[in-house]
């Protein structure tokens, strides 16, 4: 489960939480002041990558066997 880093509107408290991929703020609240739906930071796993380059090259789809006589 990925890391979610939230901040409070209310009090700019800034936590994380284990979430599940493509959940929201709902029912979350602030351990500090408990205010309601805190804003979702860019989570920080996604921007520490250092040598993460996605290159998804596709494999070299060699064209089926030309087998002429
Ligand atoms: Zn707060």
């Amino acid at each position: 489960m990925p890391l979610y880093e939230y901040r409070c509107d209310g009090c700019g408290e800034r936590f994380e939480v284990l979430q599940r991929m493509g959940e929201g703020p709902q029912g979350l609240t602030c351990p500090r002041c408990g205010a309601a739906e805190p804003r979702r930071q860019l989570s920080t796993f996604a921007a520490a990558g250092s040598s993460a380059d996605g290159a998804s090259r596709s494999a070299c789809a060699a064209p089926g066997g030309s087998g002429f006589t």
